[in-house]
């Protein structure tokens, strides 16, 4: 059975025991942007079942990505470690209908079987000894092993499905043995919870990371053992670190939330995940929204995809550009209050303006702003710049434009005037732009280079000008 009929419902389905990286970050958008665009439901699912390595912590860091990154769910999170009690109804039934059985094998029993197996060049798998069949006799059940529970995995055929990512992918029944769906203690297994999940949730797609691809026929055999519509699966191929090594901590950015940290915006970081392994024609700047309407699996790319950070800085400047100066002024507000700098006293959205056309990253738009903030004298080579720019002649056009400034009424204090009131002093004192504009900059933000100096001068503001003007020429 295909599951075309059915409302789309898609999952992510991560498991807590570290970050959200940026491959399962890919996923997630993947399994978000198809349900969107099927108009269907998105489902967050947490594989919390490995109780030594799942933490609350890591949770906490999934949901904290998944909001940052702005993919919403329509249910969930599920905790697989609050449906125990619904794995062990399913184990049951299934032992009562047969599709799984009791397996008292001895651990030492199964090296030995593995061990033979291997000497005869076998590949090491369950024989099936406790395996039910007509006519055979199953030993009496030993009183001191607690049985594991094994499903009966069908032993002829193909289990075989069309992967919408990787095509058609067959695998013989001989190969699979029969998995154990409940150990010794009866906490299920893996693959059992993922099964008995997507039952559950009615999922129809299954978009997840390469890396389960094997796993995948193990759970087409049980889903058709419970009777249920088989769901579509799609195994997106892996992401390659810059250097086309497998993406790895090595690659710095482990967690979606160093992104945030490093100053890239979420716009900017979907978009750059949504052409990690999937196209719309030569497509590379495009909205959330565009993606929903566009987003197919006929349109991922089979091969690995390869991350690159230059590409995604460029998309970074592109959202940074476009953002409502509002947004990024709260952002930088933020980002300096954490640094312990104030920024109250200035008109953030105006500066920010100045610079948001030349920036990548929020943290360098943050390092700009932080200048205004801070006494320009704390500069390690703020004294050096001193000796080198502040000769005579600047000295007393920075005094001739002082002077004029704060002539200036309140109503004038804007970017044309600043200038002519610039021009004026350049005029009268015989000098070029830069033999003025340079010792300016320096002594309003300790440096050389800056936005264009009657915009830098109109947004920073008159108090903060005059009384920055007044101490560097105490210097
Ligand atoms: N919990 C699995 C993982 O984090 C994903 C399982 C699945 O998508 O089926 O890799």
């Amino acid at each position: 059975m295909t599951s075309h009929s059915r409302p789309v419902r898609t999952r992510f389905a991560p498991s807590p025991t570290g970050f959200l990286h940026i491959g399962g970050a890919r996923t997630a958008l993947f399994s978000w942007a198809f349900a969107r665009h099927h108009g269907g439901q998105f489902v967050l699912r947490i594989e919390d079942t490995d109780l030594a390595r799942s933490t609350p912590q890591a949770v906490q860091a999934i949901l904290d990505g998944m909001q940052w990154l702005g993919l919403d769910y329509d249910e969930g999170p599920f905790y697989q470690t609050k449906r125990m009690a619904r794995y062990r109804e399913v184990i049951d039934r299934m032992l009562a209908e047969g599709t799984a059985y009791r397996c008292y094998t001895r651990a030492e029993e199964l090296e030995a079987l593995r061990e033979a197996q291997r000497a005869r060049g076998e590949k090491p798998r369950y024989d099936g000894r406790w395996r039910p069949e007509a006519g055979k006799t199953l030993p009496a059940p030993p009183a001191d092993v607690p049985p594991v529970i094994r499903f009966r995995n069908p032993v002829d055929g193909t289990v075989a499905w069309d992967d919408l990512a990787k095509g058609r992918i067959e695998i013989s029944n001989a190969e699979l043995d029969d998995f154990i769906i409940a150990r010794a203690d009866g906490t299920p297994t893996y693959n059992f919870c993922v099964v008995v999940d997507d039952l559950d949730m009615n999922i129809t797609h299954v978009i997840r990371g390469d890396d389960h691809v094997n796993n995948t026929p193990r759970q087409i055999n049980l889903l058709a053992a419970l009777g249920a519509e088989i769901p579509q699966y799609a195994h997106l191929s892996m992401i390659l670190g810059d250097d086309g090594a497998k993406l790895s901590k090595r690659h710095g950015a482990v967690s979606v939330m160093q992104y945030h940290e490093d100053g890239y915006l979420p716009d900017a970081v979907i978009n750059y995940l949504a052409r990690l392994g999937w196209s719309h024609g030569d497509d590379e700047i495009f909205s959330r929204q565009q993606l929903c309407e566009w987003f197919s699996l006929e349109r991922l790319t089979p091969s690995a995809a390869q991350f690159n950070t230059e590409k995604l800085d460029w998309l970074n400047a592109h959202y940074i550009k476009h953002a409502a100066a509002a947004a990024l002024a709260a952002d930088c507000r933020e980002r300096l209050a954490a640094r312990g700098i104030a920024t109250d006293a200035l008109a953030l959205e105006s500066l920010i303006a100045l610079y948001q056309e030349r920036t990548s990253r929020l943290t360098t738009l943050a390092d700009e702003i932080a200048a205004y903030c801070q006494d320009p004298r704390q500069n390690a080579d703020y004294a050096a710049l001193v000796a080198e720019h502040f000769n005579a002649a600047a000295r007393a056009a920075l005094a001739a434009l002082r002077d004029a400034l704060t002539a200036l009424p309140d109503g004038e204090w804007q970017a044309e005037t600043l200038s002519a009131a610039i021009k004026t002093v350049l005029k009268a004192h015989g000098l070029k732009m830069p033999q003025l504009a340079i010792p300016l900059r320096i002594a309003l933000l300790g440096k050389t280079h800056t936005p264009s100096i009657d915009a830098v001068l109109a947004a920073f503001g008159r108090n903060a000008v005059l009384t920055r003007l007044q101490t560097a020429l105490q210097e």
